[in-house]
């Protein structure tokens, strides 16, 4: 099952995503990961993928594009996938579309993380900037990331809708085993239906 978790910082989309990946024993691409990594190493590159994220912007659909289409080379994505943040905008989603159709692939559903509250959002992500040590989390970037999100990724949920009809609204705004149980059903109707 190949499978998009769309949704702003903060919505439980990578908790949900691993949880997914692990049930069904599929690899959780989480592209913000990548980049912790990447701006690490002490290459302009990282450097530039620091000062970037730490703006709370988005890094360059080449270099995420790029990343993608080497991470769904590799023969661990055969059985499917849960692609968390990623894509982010149009240009993404055009592109993994590409990506896929070259491989014979497509995605099977996308599930949109709503949460209404957008003060509820930044509690949240401000714990986890305490908790998780994570650096790139200051307000203005929270700040700056929720108003890309708004901006750049959420008209992909019309885009989707549109192209495939495959998008599930999920209402993140209660327990992770609450959430996960909605994904499970979901999954298991694409399941019936393939
Ligand atoms: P995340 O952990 O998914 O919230 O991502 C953290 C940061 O990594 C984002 O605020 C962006 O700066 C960058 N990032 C992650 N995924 C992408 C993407 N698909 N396109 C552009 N930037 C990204």
């Amino acid at each position: 099952m190949n499978i998009i978790v769309l949704g702003p910082q903060g919505s439980g989309k990578g908790t949900q995503g691993k949880k997914i990946a692990q049930t069904y024993g599929i690899p959780h691409i989480a592209t913000g990961d990548e980049l912790r990594k990447m701006r690490e190493l002490p290459t302009p590159t990282g450097q530039m993928i620091k000062e970037v994220m730490d703006r709370g912007e988005l890094v360059s659909d080449d270099l995420l594009i790029r990343m993608i289409r080497d991470r769904l080379d590799r023969g661990d994505t055969l059985g499917g996938f849960v692609l968390d943040g990623f894509p982010r905008t149009l240009v993404q989603a055009e592109a993994l579309d590409e990506l896929l159709g070259d491989l014979g692939r497509s995605i099977d559903i996308v599930f949109e993380f709503q949460v209404p509250d957008r003060r509820q959002l930044i509690d949240r992500l401000t714990k986890r900037a305490a908790e998780e040590n994570r650096t790139d989390d200051t307000p203005e970037a929270i700040q700056t990331r929720l108003a890309e999100f708004d901006e750049k990724t959420a008209p992909l949920v019309e885009y989707y809708r549109t192209s495939r009809g495959n998008v599930v609204g999920i209402h993140a705004d209660r327990t992770v085993g609450e959430v996960f149980h909605e994904i499970e059903d979901a999954l298991q109707a694409v399941e019936a239906r393939a």
